[in-house]
């Protein structure tokens, strides 16, 4: 990965994306809302037209279900352009690319794909995911205690989800309950929305202001078994794939608002005056865009680097947990280094910055924090030293 060069079709698709954000997005921006989430209709319909004749469309999906199969480090390329806007973060594109999201619904049936992973791909349908619990997010194998239990063909699930994004506007979710113990006694289900005895008992407000967490009550939901996703027993191993796949673009959406924050500091620095001279001449605002630079470089490489090990088909756990956690720091530093260059006008709404501010914290806490993407390195690294009461077994 050191001696990484684009090949030409990736630069060409860089290209164009990076294009299409600064002619299609960008100006859109200037007549939305400042925590805005979505386009108009007639906007999103007319660029999601647009997208498609560019064969862009359902961007992250494989070939076999419709989606132009690009390799992981394309992808990732792809998506440090698309989220170079003020809505970047939570709403690449305002979703114009469509896309899968759900990344577990590849390994559903052939009838669960026909339900609802296609429909998915073509902006039909949409759907959330429902793993974390008021117990916990971060060890979810002891921290689900959602119950799912058989009764001939149906299973009925009882429980409470929290912290659950996007429910609101969709049309199924897919939910981890427990049918047994420990990380093996997990079991995935797609559930729609409308099934009798799901409600969501409260929205959450949280500094993100698009796709608002809630609350989830499971009183009774009776899931026909034709609803399992995967194996009874395997939810934990769908969910981490599922996350582990999910990190790489997440990362690199926080790549890409440090880009433009970074850009505009740049741009600032060279015309703002303090004490008879640009700031782009004081050494204090020197250093911090080029510790932001730094910031960005090794953000790059680890990303290109995790997302090269998925497609050479190595192992990457650790990989990836590094690049989730380097990133979504960096970036964060980034914003705040440009913040502190713009002086007031770094918090004004106006510009972006306050925005990717605000949303970069949750980073940090979003698929798996950055706590447990550590001890993901750490056993790694100490195998099992690093398990207490194992290192002098
Ligand atoms: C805005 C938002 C949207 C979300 N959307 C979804 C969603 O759509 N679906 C979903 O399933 N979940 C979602 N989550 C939940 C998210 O994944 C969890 O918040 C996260 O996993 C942490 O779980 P927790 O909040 O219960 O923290 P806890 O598990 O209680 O952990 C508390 C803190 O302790 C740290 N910690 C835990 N263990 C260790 C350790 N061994 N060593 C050091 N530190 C440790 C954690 O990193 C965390 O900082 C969302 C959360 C937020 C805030």
């Amino acid at each position: 990965m050191i001696d990484f060069v684009p090949t030409q079709e990736q630069r060409m698709l860089v290209d164009t994306v990076r294009q299409f954000v600064r002619d299609e997005i960008v100006p859109l921006e200037h007549e939305l809302g400042p925590d805005a989430g979505e386009l108009a209709e007639a906007d999103e319909t007319r660029l999601t037209a647009k997208v498609q004749q560019m064969g862009l469309y359902a961007w992250d999906a494989p070939e076999e279900v419709g989606g132009p199969g690009l390799d992981v480090v394309t992808r990732t390329l792809l998506a440090i352009e698309m989220s170079q806007h003020r809505a970047g973060l939570y709403a690449p594109c305002y979703g114009v690319f469509g896309g899968a999201g759900l990344a577990q619904l590849y390994d559903a049936s052939e009838e669960l794909k026909e339900r609802y992973l296609y429909p998915t791909l073509r902006g039909k349908l949409k759907g959330f995911f429902a793993l974390t619990e008021p117990s916990g997010g971060s060890d979810p194998a002891r921290a689900v205690r959602t119950k799912a239990v058989r009764e001939g063909d149906h299973w009925t699930l009882n429980g409470t989800k929290m912290w659950i994004s996007g429910v609101l506007g969709a049309d199924y979710g897919i939910v981890v309950a427990r049918t047994g113990s420990g990380r093996d006694g997990l079991t995935s289900f797609v559930v729609d929305s409308d099934t009798p005895g799901l409600t969501v008992r409260r929205v959450i407000p949280t500094l993100r202001k698009v796709a608002l967490p809630t609350e989830l009550s499971f009183d009774d939901v009776r899931v026909p078994d034709t609803q399992r996703l995967g194996g009874i027993g395997q939810g934990f191993a769908l969910a981490a794939k599922r996350l582990e796949q999910q990190r790489v673009p997440y990362a690199a959406g926080c790549l890409g608002v440090a880009v433009v924050a970074h850009r505009l500091a740049v741009e600032y620095a060279k015309i703002r005056e303090t004490f008879g001279k640009p700031l782009a001449e004081q050494q204090g605002i020197q250093w911090m865009l080029v510790d932001s630079e730094l910031d960005i470089r090794t953000s790059r490489l680890l990303l290109l680097d995790a997302a090269a090990k998925v497609d050479r088909g190595e192992p990457a756990r650790d990989a990836i947990a590094l690049a989730k956690l380097a990133v979504t720091e960096a970036a964060a530093r980034v914003v705040d280094r440009s913040m502190q260059i713009h002086g007031g006008m770094g918090v004004a709404v106006e510009l972006p910055l306050e925005r990717w501010y605000r949303e970069l914290r949750i980073r940090r806490i979003g698929e798996g924090p950055n706590e447990v993407q550590r001890l993901i390195v750490a056993r790694e690294l100490l195998g099992d030293a690093a398990r207490a009461g194992k290192a002098a077994e």
